[in-house]
């Protein structure tokens, strides 16, 4: 959910308005979690220096498949206990109410309190099974990187041998990342050259980073080309179990019957008895592997008919899509559609009628995530003919054609030109003179969109967006 915030620079004291996150709930948002745990919260610029950074205001992170309500509430979340209380009092509320009755639950009331984001993060990584040792591993081998990268060469092999133990898989994708990352950066970096010259020497010297380097190599092929016979190939040649099923993941689409006359070729002709059995074993394999993953998709659709019995039974139809936001997924359409079939064949007309309104409430969430002139362009389209309407909407919403929304148009103008849709080019050229005539016009009033706004105990001005 997004407030709009007027905060201070804290670099150069200017004031600005910008949008803040404070209720994070992961099955709306699953991507939310990711910026919680990589400290990303509420990144800003300031419009004056170019300042760049992390906001700190109070959040609170809801994950209902946990039950689990975590309240981020630092120091300066309010100057006395009773701001910060009230400063917690309005989150949690605000939680609730974004919520329909029936998911309203009492762990919700008591969220643990957390004063720096640091404890926190460490709180949900726990919770994921990483252990304080893990976090310690993890910082010994970036502080070793650093070293090495700061060291002269002729260093590495003593500073290595006394530290070989923290070289491991983990350490190594590491590197491997850094490299691409510096590979992809603009120009020469003399960091990046250092990094691939410090990945040679591992190869080289350490016989883990060998093994590791030799595998990556292997299924190479496959990832630059992906098909039935790079990855038949890289199947058959790699040994480790994970790096396979990584690859059976990877290419399950590929995995048709062509793919597994491949495979028994590969199998028909092994050298030896050996070979063969091994080969066999990997057919078995994947054919284990495929079986879990449509169990897998089979539950899924399970989930999504609770789901919508769910929807189907609330009296807050949207309330209850909204806080399922990331489950009205591929699968829930399905679902949606099948019922809805079956629905029409058995002549349930009540059915009927509530399944399309949980269709009608899909619709307009997916609309919500669009930008405005890409719904205002839809509508127009709607109403194409209707030459009241579409003068109605273009007059109403005219601050909405701008350079973007006629981007949108070339490309639709595009796409049905190749397309072949006469028809639609047509309605698309008669409203583009239309919608020209009134993006020349001035804006009406700007001031009378401005939301209302109201003092957060923070000292935010917070205003609903
Ligand atoms: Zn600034």
């Amino acid at each position: 959910m997004l407030y709009e915030a007027k905060v201070n620079c804290p670099v150069c004291g200017s004031s600005f308005r910008t949008p803040v996150e404070q209720i994070i709930d992961v099955r709306v948002d699953p991507e939310a979690k990711q910026r919680v745990l990589g400290g990303n919260m509420n990144v800003t610029q300031c419009p004056a220096c170019g300042w760049v950074g992390s906001l700190n205001v109070p959040f609170l992170y809801h994950d209902p498949s946990q039950e689990l309500a975590l309240l981020y509430l630092p120091v300066e979340a309010g100057v006395n206990e009773q701001q910060r209380q009230a400063a917690a009092g309005r989150l949690t509320r605000s939680l609730m109410d974004s919520l329909p009755q029936e998911e309203r639950k009492g762990y919700l009331l008591q969220p643990e309190t957390f004063i720096s984001l640091d404890s926190l993060v460490r709180h949900l990584l726990k919770l994921d099974g990483v252990t304080d040792e893990d976090l310690e591993r993890q910082e010994s081998q970036q502080g070793l990187l650093r070293e090495l990268l700061q060291a002269e060469p002729g260093e590495w092999e003593l500073m290595l041998s006394e530290e070989s133990e923290l070289v491991d898989e983990a350490f190594f994708y590491q590197l491997q990342y850094l490299e691409q990352m510096l590979g992809l950066a603009e120009g020469a970096v003399p960091e990046g050259e250092k990094i691939t010259e410090l990945k040679e020497f591992l190869i080289e010297n350490n016989a883990r980073v060998k093994v590791l380097h030799e595998r990556s190599q292997l299924v190479q092929p496959f990832f630059e080309n992906p098909n039935r016979d790079t990855l038949v190939e890289t199947l058959v040649k790699v040994r480790n179990e994970s790096a396979q099923e990584m690859l059976i993941q990877q290419g399950l689409t590929l995995m048709d019957y062509a793919f597994f006359q491949k495979l028994l070729a590969y199998i028909e002709a092994a050298e030896n008895e050996e070979e063969r059995a091994r080969l066999q074993a990997l057919r078995r394999r994947i054919l284990d592997i495929r079986e879990e993953l449509a169990a897998a998709s089979q539950e899924l659709l399970e989930e999504r008919a609770v789901l919508l019995n769910k929807l189907l039974n609330t009296e807050e139809l949207m309330k209850m899509a909204r806080s399922h936001r990331s489950e009205l997924d591929e699968a829930f359409v399905y679902v949606l559609r099948a019922q809805l079939a079956k629905a029409t064949e058995e002549g349930n007309r009540q059915l009927q009628e509530r399944l399309n309104q949980v269709g009608e409430v899909l619709e307009q969430l997916v609309e919500q995530s669009m930008p405005p002139q890409v719904v205002l362009l839809r509508s127009l389209l709607a109403a194409s003919g209707n030459d009241a309407e579409m003068t109605r909407l273009l007059k109403e919403q005219s601050q909405l054609l701008d350079e973007a929304f006629f981007q949108f148009m070339d490309s639709m103008m595009e796409h049905a030109k190749q397309e072949g849709e006469s028809e639609m080019l047509a309605s698309l050229q008669s409203l583009l003179a239309k919608a020209r005539h009134f993006a020349s016009q001035p804006v009406a009033s700007a001031a009378a969109t401005s939301p209302s706004e109201t003092t957060s105990p923070s000292g935010l001005i917070i205003s609903k967006r």
